[in-house]
């Protein structure tokens, strides 16, 4: 079934591909799929992949063509099964290379995806565990810097839904297919069967490919987001059914028809038919791609911005913006005021404050970034009522800078050090007794703020976002228009609530807010003093 819907897709789609010719650093070299007898799974280079295309004698875009390798997709699982998986490491480098990886030694899930790679008639696969040197900070920085290209580029990616850590394989003995039938004794009444007789009725789950996507630990996980977001052909192995997924079609094995399911973001980025690449990818980006990622979980705290890497590094590519720490700079004025619905646990200002000031080992992103929050869900639904509604920044001077961290290659989209905005803008502080809202939405006349502590558990404070120390620093302005009784436009005010950091002039962004023109605090605005601002 794979390898026809595979087939099926070389033969009819035309699938877009970045950087033809591009080959991971290092791959999995399975064996030919025409011996009887494969090698022992071998870790081989760039180099010697492109010495056996003869690499000489032909042009980068045909050794492109040519190689096909598969990449995997899955969860290493909690840290004490991680901790067993074999992994390539500095010491077992040379090893894996030269005598190979033997097959119970490799972690269930990665001697499944070699049996799936060989079936397929494909030699090569790329999976993070061996193919990254897991103790050498430097090449693991690298390689994460090239994981877009790696999963973009892949002829298939093999994705282990079933699986929820490495030590359990995604094929055998595909033990979950109980789960689809549940027997439940049914009292037959009133029919054509005798009166008080009793038979078996099965109720088939309908376990389609959402509900196996849905219930997997695999959709949780940060890590596993950008790689199937970036690769245009996967096969996810589900604990029901086997689904084959490209940009124009889903199949689930044993069904007779075929959906779609989502577009892949190079098929956005590249279709011809897109109009506004920039602006499309832009919106993709705080509606769809942040409210998604935002929410997913972490081993490591600090993959959630090099998890995401590969994707803002082609959003970037394609662009041409600047990026920051998960914002684009050209759009600074917008990227700011994303927003954090109410925290699933308490988190008092105090507490959230504590939290903006990590240590140089837990700094995952500064306070102006949705990146900083663990799993919490940002975006920027409230802005949906001024996209393209004449948005005006009123701040000067503004621009980020981020704290690279130095490799090969200092990368952009990758784990940084710190970072800060700067600005010139006018603050306000906030009205003693302001009630914080908790859902986002605009209201004609309404004072809206939205903290990102949680304002609801503050004993006293219940409902209050005002603090003798938060201060509204003003980022922009739009014109809403409100569908109520009549159609109604405002002109509004939007902005950051702001906390000192200790110093003067350095402040942490802790919620948004955004108020009428008209209000007190949009005519206090008017005549306030402008003030150099730097967000931490
Ligand atoms: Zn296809």
């Amino acid at each position: 079934m794979i390898q026809s819907e595979i087939n099926r897709c070389v033969e009819n789609c035309n699938h877009h591909v970045l950087f033809r010719g591009f080959i991971p650093s290092r791959l999995l070299f399975v064996g030919d799929s025409d011996s009887d007898s494969p090698p022992q799974p071998r870790l081989v280079s760039r180099g010697e992949v492109m010495a056996s295309l003869n690499w000489a004698s032909s042009s980068a875009t045909s050794a492109g063509d040519v190689l096909r390798y598969a990449a995997l997709s899955y969860c290493w699982g909690p840290p004490a099964d991680a901790q067993r998986q074999c992994k390539t490491e500095r010491q077992s480098l040379a090893a894996h290379s030269t005598n190979g990886v033997n097959a119970p030694s490799m972690s269930a899930v990665v001697r499944d995806a070699v049996v799936v790679v060989r079936q397929l008639g494909l030699r090569y696969l790329w999976v993070d565990c061996l193919c990254i040197v897991q103790d050498d900070e430097r090449d693991w920085r690298d390689e994460a810097a090239l994981m877009g290209l790696v999963y973009s580029n892949a002829f298939v990616t093999i994705v282990s839904l079933a699986s929820d850590t490495c030590l359990k394989g995604f094929l055998a003995p595909w033990a979950a297919m109980s789960q689809i039938w549940r027997t439940v004794r049914v009292p037959v009444e009133n029919s054509t069967l005798t009166e008080g007789s009793e038979g078996d009725i099965c109720f088939q789950y309908s376990y389609e490919f959402l509900r196996d996507w849905e219930r997997s630990a695999w959709s949780k996980r940060g890590w596993t987001f950008q790689e199937t977001k970036l690769s245009t052909r996967l096969v996810y192995f589900g604990p029901s059914r086997i689904h084959f997924c490209c940009d124009s079609w889903l199949y689930t094995s044993g069904r007779s028809t075929r959906g779609t399911f989502e577009r892949s973001i190079i098929d956005l980025a590249v279709d011809k038919e897109t109009a506004d690449p920039a602006s499309e990818l832009l919106n993709f980006w705080r509606w769809a791609l942040v409210p998604q990622y935002s929410t997913k979980r972490f081993t490591v705290a600090r993959d959630k911005l090099p998890a995401i890497g590969g994707i803002a590094k082609l959003v970037g590519d394609i662009t041409g913006f600047g990026y920051a720490a998960g914002l684009w700079t050209p759009h600074l004025h917008v990227d700011l005021a994303w927003h954090s619905p109410p925290q699933p646990v308490h988190l008092s200002l105090e507490s959230l404050i504590q939290s903006l000031r990590p240590s140089d080992e837990d700094f995952i992103a500064p306070s102006w970034s949705w990146a900083r929050f663990p799993t919490t869900e940002c975006a920027w639904f409230w802005i949906g009522n001024l996209a393209g509604k004449n948005v005006v920044a009123e701040v000067k001077g503004l621009r980020a800078e981020v704290d690279l961290i130095e490799t090969v290659s200092s990368n952009p989209y990758g784990q940084i050090r710190g970072g800060v905005v700067r600005m010139e803008a006018r603050t306000l502080d906030i009205l003693q007794g302001e009630s914080c809202s908790q859902r986002p939405y605009s209201a004609v006349g309404q004072n809206l703020f939205f903290a990102d502590w949680d304002v609801e558990g503050g004993g006293e404070e219940e409902g209050k976002c005002a603090d003798n120390d938060v201060e509204l620093a003003l980022i922009g302005s739009y014109t809403a228009t409100f569908e109520r009784a009549q159609e109604t436009e405002e002109r509004r005010y939007y902005g950051l609530m702001i906390y000192s950091a200790g110093s003067p002039g350095r402040y942490f962004r802790v919620g948004i807010f955004d108020v009428p023109e008209e209000s007190e605090y949009g005519v206090e605005f008017k005549s306030a003093e402008w003030r150099e601002i730097e967000l931490l």
